[in-house]
């Protein structure tokens, strides 16, 4: 992008009148309206280009930037993003929200109502899409020149309906009423092969595919906070050949077939993982991952070539992080441009392939690993298999040269599995072809190479090392809690904190200062008021914002337990019934999906709602328990939740979770945690203190043993009465008739050793409400949560990335 020159260019001022004019140019030119006869979605869509130009504008000087230095850039490829709803955002990073507001207001509008027009980009689904959301952030805001890749799914993961208390899946067309944030790039279309054959030409293999399907890149703008630079997520949509459409068809009135070769491409952008129980779905995830990675890898080769000519540079001008396992087919696919298309010889292309990538494992949960079967991977790849098996060879010729003689090593580090059918061991692929393998908190990489990736961290110690999550303060904090924001501000005398979060610790001299506590618990009940508000709307649950807000909120798993709060939840009622000041006025709020195919969580679901349904309507715990099931949880819903709670649950089975960062998101906002020993609580635990974290249940290592030993869930169930009622209580279909395979789970192999844990979690709930009972008590401990918290900013996770793998350095980017 050049940089025009300054002075002809409008959209850049941020004075009032600039804004204005700006602002009413858009509607004029861009909407074709005026104010007197604009609808409110012609006023949003004004406004967020108004404030968008503003961004384009430092985006050209941060493109002007790069240019010139040639610098090392860190392109990351991630089947997910979770940006959130960008107005706010970019209105604050371009230090318009005031004027915009007043503007408006001049106007006769609200910003806040404006705002509401706002939608949440659909492109990811969990933690692992919003941290890479929060590290495109903290990129921007630490001056790396950076680019994510991503898919334009058009319809997302799915949007969550509840019906008569069930999941039911909706298309998410995010984008239905236009996307203002988008820039599409047509003219930059890539084609992308797939099926085909090899042949073999002078000497040199090259594929021959049978399809080609285009990849038609759009990209929205990532402003760093305080900062000039603006980096870009490049985002993938599939698209036919305009040839594709069979006119005679359609003539013929086939209108069906003449439409199926147009549906066979852009079936590939349609949806984030799509339903892989059949073949086709199966077929189609495999398909998306090359997409991705084929259109980003000659993205990035072509912005090397803009400033470079000598590959032997590739790698120190390039380093690719992948997220996860989904894009680790950029490992053969930069083999075969290297090899096959630039000529490069094996053993220089390996180097330069090796030395570029890196990748951060997400798991530990072995069935979470991806594989895919040899025969569709050859018969839609067939160049990238047999690339594969050329890595394998030179891989297993090395452990056998490091291990001689030990088949059995050479078997299990094998990218290829054998038994029961041969499958691509993805993560395999992704540790060969990286030089650097990280886990996401401390316990997790630790686990990462003591049990899931052992024999490959014993070849190679030096690839492994952690890298502990983080969340964007100036998302999760400034933009979510601005109440709060605003109090921190007024205490440590200045926004400093919003880009150096150490600085939090500050607050901790004022845990115990009694005004202070006052003016804490006043944020906390507003940020309720607001969330009440909401779910009363959505739900028709009316909320108390004087209960102690305790929230559940994330993907459902049965691995994070879901079932085992809602225990606590069935017990409480029991108890409340009994005796009204058995428990302190609670209100539980439940929210996240269950994958489409999950079965055994969407009945979870299911009984959630069924016992909020039974609790909400007995007058006999009115005022003291309420439950809440909040749909289609996201990152706006986030952002609504987080600041509200009071009690956050982190109780997922010591050694399952990689990390969590609902965990960080929860205590910056003040939330005290209940949780066990597991991903990074347990550094949270160590940063807040042992007193300010409600700590329960077995470790990783008591987990795993007795996961080994002669676990009898029946026998806890059977001495603890408490616990008995419960399960009597769904088993009498109080809640539903029917959860009969619940109750199997839980006393057949209770795989996550929820009943294990229910009296120690029951006992931790305890002390939580008794330390409710004492507001100065709570509320020390809350303050002290968010005082502790810088640690986990993703400005710090950047840093260790930069430190430990990327050795990537800032290009600052001079203001106009
Ligand atoms: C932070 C976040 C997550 C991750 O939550 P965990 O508790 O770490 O699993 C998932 N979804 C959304 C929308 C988030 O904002």
């Amino acid at each position: 992008m050049e940089q025009p020159n300054g002075p002809a260019l409008r959209a850049i001022g941020t004075t009032a009148a600039e804004f204005e004019r700006d602002l009413v140019s858009n509607l004029y030119f861009e909407r074709g309206t005026t104010m007197e006869s604009a609808s409110a979605q012609d006023v949003y869509q004004s406004l967020a280009v108004t404030v968008r130009d503003r961004l384009v504008d430092r985006r050209a000087r941060t493109a002007t930037a790069h240019q010139a230095a040639n610098p090392r850039c860190v392109y990351y490829l991630s089947a997910e993003y979770m940006l959130g709803r960008q107005l706010r955002q970019n209105l604050q990073y371009t230090g318009t929200e005031e004027v915009a507001r007043d503007v408006l207001k001049g106007l006769g509008v609200s910003l806040d109502e404006i705002a509401d027009f706002d939608v949440e980009p659909s492109l990811g689904n969990g933690g692992l899409g919003r941290l890479a959301a929060c590290l495109l952030d903290a990129l921007a805001t630490a001056d790396i020149p950076a680019v994510g890749y991503g898919i334009r799914y058009d319809l997302g993961l799915f949007r969550q309906a509840i019906v008569d208390g069930a999941q039911v899946e909706r298309p998410d067309d995010w984008a239905f009423d236009g996307s203002p944030w988008e820039f599409p790039q047509q003219d930059d279309r890539q084609a992308v092969g797939f099926y085909g054959r090899v042949e073999v030409e002078a000497g040199r293999r090259r594929w021959i595919p049978e399809e080609t399907v285009l990849g038609e890149p759009s990209h929205m703008l990532v402003p760093g906070y305080g900062t000039q630079t603006v980096n870009i997520v490049r985002l993938w949509r599939a698209r036919a050949d305009s040839d594709a459409f069979n006119l005679a068809d359609f003539a013929a009135g086939r209108s069906a077939e003449a439409v199926q070769e147009v549906l066979r491409s852009e079936n590939i952008s349609k949806v984030l993982y799509p339903a892989d129980s059949t073949e086709f779905g199966r077929e189609l995830r495999l398909k998306q991952q090359y997409f991705l990675v084929s259109c980003s890898l000659w993205d990035i080769v072509r912005r090397f070539h803009l400033r470079n000519s000598d590959w032997t540079v590739f790698a120190d001008k390039t380093v690719i992080q992948l997220n996860d396992t989904h894009p680790a087919l950029a490992v053969p696919e930069l083999m075969r441009l290297l090899v096959d298309e630039y000529e490069l010889d094996w053993d220089t292309a390996w180097s330069i392939t090796r030395r570029t990538f890196a990748y951060t494992c997400h798991t530990l949960l072995p069935e979470a690993l991806e594989t895919w079967p040899v025969a569709l991977f050859e018969r839609l790849l067939p160049r990238h298999l047999e690339i594969v098996y050329a890595i394998n060879q030179t891989h297993l010729d090395e452990v056998e040269s490091r291990f001689p003689g030990d088949g059995d090593l050479r078997r299990r580090l094998s990218l290829i599995q054998e038994e029961p059918e041969r499958r691509i061991r993805m993560a395999h692929l992704a540790v060969v072809g990286s030089h650097a393998v990280n886990g996401v908190a401390e316990l997790h990489s630790r686990l990462l190479a003591e049990t899931t990736l052992a024999d490959f961290a014993r070849l190679w110690p030096e690839r492994f090392r952690n890298v502990t999550n983080g969340v964007s303060p100036r998302r999760f904090l400034r933009l979510a809690n601005p109440r709060l924001a605003a109090l921190i501000s007024e205490r440590l005398g200045g926004e400093g904190w919003l880009t150096d979060l150490d600085q939090l610790r500050g607050l901790a001299a004022l845990a115990g200062d009694s005004e202070f506590q006052r003016r804490w618990r006043v944020v906390k009940r507003d940020n309720k008021l607001d969330l009440a508000a909401y779910v009363r709307a959505a739900t028709g649950v009316v909320l108390d914002p004087d209960a102690l807000c305790d929230v559940h909120v994330k993907r459902f798993h049965e691995y994070k337990r879901q079932l085992l709060k809602l225990l606590h939840v069935i017990t409480l009622h029991d108890r409340l019934r009994a005796d009204p000041g058995a428990d302190v006025p609670r209100t539980v709020v439940f929210a996240g999906k269950a994958a489409p195919s999950y079965h055994a969580v969407k009945r979870i679901i299911q009984l959630i709602n069924g016992v909020a349904k039974v609790v909400n309507a007995d007058p006999a715990v009115a005022g003291r328990l309420t439950v809440v099931f909040l749909p289609d949880y996201n990152v706006t819903r986030a952002e609504l939740i987080v600041p509200a709670a009071d009690l956050s649950e982190q109780i997922s089975l010591a050694g399952k979770e990689a990390s969590g960062t609902g965990n960080m998101k929860l205590a910056l906002n003040g939330a005290v945690t209940v949780g066990t020993l597991d991903g990074a609580n347990i550094e949270l635990r160590d940063r807040v203190g042992a007193d300010n974290f409600f700590l329960f249940g077995v470790d990783a290592a008591c987990a795993a043993e007795v996961r080994r030993g002669d676990y009898r869930p029946g026998e806890i169930a059977g001495s603890d009465p408490e616990l008995a009622a419960a399960l009597a209580a769904i088993a009498d279909g109080r809640y539903g008739a029917g959860f009969g395979d619940v109750l199997d789970t839980l006393l057949g192999r209770d795989e996550y050793l929820t009943l294990a844990d229910y009296r120690a979690y029951l006992d931790a709930q305890d002390a939580a409400a008794a330390a409710w009972r004492d507001p100065a008590r709570w509320t020390a401990m809350s303050i002290r949560n968010t005082a502790h918290c810088g640690f986990f900013s993703a400005d710090r996770t950047v840093a260790d990335y930069r430190d430990r793998i990327w050795h990537a350095d800032p290009v600052p980017v001079p203001p106009r």
